[in-house]
């Protein structure tokens, strides 16, 4: 009875020590989000003044701040959302459309003079070596995605460890320049998971951008701060979460994905703008290579949610990248973020 009350106290100790923990990573995100805000607005101001973009020019349609666009360079089976009817070791017997995707995207960047950060999976890089290339080549930043798209919350510490790092190597060998970015699969850096960040910057990557503050049935960190934050105050590490528009006191999705297709242009664009007006803070806006192809191959047996949220105005999303890229400011991560971009390509 007593070894039992006893096991029991312990059991309830160390929940009480995962409490504690919480609540000092929370502590140490709110009082970090200051200095980091004023890195990068002064980064922003850089960039204007290189874009020689003046202020209240009425022939200037475009907001004058820096956004950062960024794309998660996978292919359509590949998402998390298909994991229950797509098993990874079969990934090489579907039809792959991402090679062909990149290649319109980088022609729509080049049409509208937009930089970007391509988060890009290692298994993507592997099999289409030129394409990484050529990404760079386009003035892009190569960035990771990991190496097999799995959710951080499914890894442990090390499983996880040997993806990034496995990705960075692969991804840095391919295009012969520093990747210092990571964005994980399905946004899954979230409350359980504040540990990836440490070992993130262990493994020699920068930044991250790796949560969305929003409430989500399959990710999201509602209570996260909306923009860039040093997770531990005394590394330079940071992350920079997707954006979202605080307005009735919630954060509302708009920085891109399924949301950018479901909703009118108009709003988006509205929302985006409010964003660089009201809070003065560069968007980070992300999109995937299979959203710009309707006729994508179907995967079969998939419920009506997730059909709905994948094939959502598919073929909508072309026209209205093409709006967003011509209505705002675009570059890349590592631009707008990192105090020396270091950048060979
Ligand atoms: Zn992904």
């Amino acid at each position: 009875m007593g070894r039992a009350v006893k096991g029991e106290k312990a059991t309830l100790a160390m929940t009480k020590g995962d409490l504690d923990r919480i609540r000092i990573d929370r502590t140490r995100i709110a009082r970090s989000i200051d200095p980091v805000n004023r890195v990068y607005i002064n980064k922003v101001e850089q960039i204007h003044a290189v874009d020689g973009i003046a202020d209240g020019d009425s022939n200037q349609p475009r907001s004058t701040l820096a956004n950062a666009m960024t794309v998660d360079v996978e292919d359509y089976f590949q998402v998390s959302a298909f994991e229950p009817h797509v098993d990874p070791g079969q990934w090489d017997s579907y039809p792959c459309r991402v090679e062909r995707n990149v290649e319109i995207i980088l022609e729509l960047f080049d049409q509208h003079h937009a930089r970007a950060t391509f988060f890009t999976l290692g298994w993507v890089a592997e099999r289409y070596p030129g394409l990484i290339r050529r990404i760079i080549e386009n003035g892009h930043e190569l960035a990771s995605h990991g190496f097999s798209h799995v959710r951080v919350h499914d890894q442990n510490a090390a499983l996880f460890r040997d993806d990034v790092k496995r990705a960075k190597a692969l991804l840095e060998d391919t295009g012969g320049v520093a990747v210092r970015g990571y964005r994980a699969a399905s946004f899954s850096i979230g409350q359980r998971t504040l540990w990836a960040f440490d070992v993130l910057a262990e493994e020699g990557y920068r930044y991250s951008s790796s949560i969305y503050p929003i409430r989500h049935d399959l990710y999201g960190m509602p209570d996260a701060p909306r923009f860039a934050f040093r997770p531990n105050p005394r590394e330079a590490f940071i992350e920079v979460p997707i954006t979202t528009l605080s307005l009735w006191g919630q954060n509302l999705p708009c920085g891109g994905g399924g949301y950018f297709r479901l909703l009118p242009y108009a709003v988006s664009r509205w929302a985006l703008r409010q964003v660089n007006k009201t809070d003065g803070a560069p968007c980070i806006f992300y999109f995937h290579p299979w959203e710009i192809a309707p006729e994508q191959p179907r995967i079969p047996g998939v419920s009506l949610k997730t059909r709905f949220r994948h094939y959502l105005n598919l073929g909508r999303m072309q026209d209205r990248l093409a709006a967003v890229l011509r209505d705002f400011h675009w570059h890349r991560m590592d631009e707008i973020f990192l105090e020396n971009k270091e950048t060979a390509g």
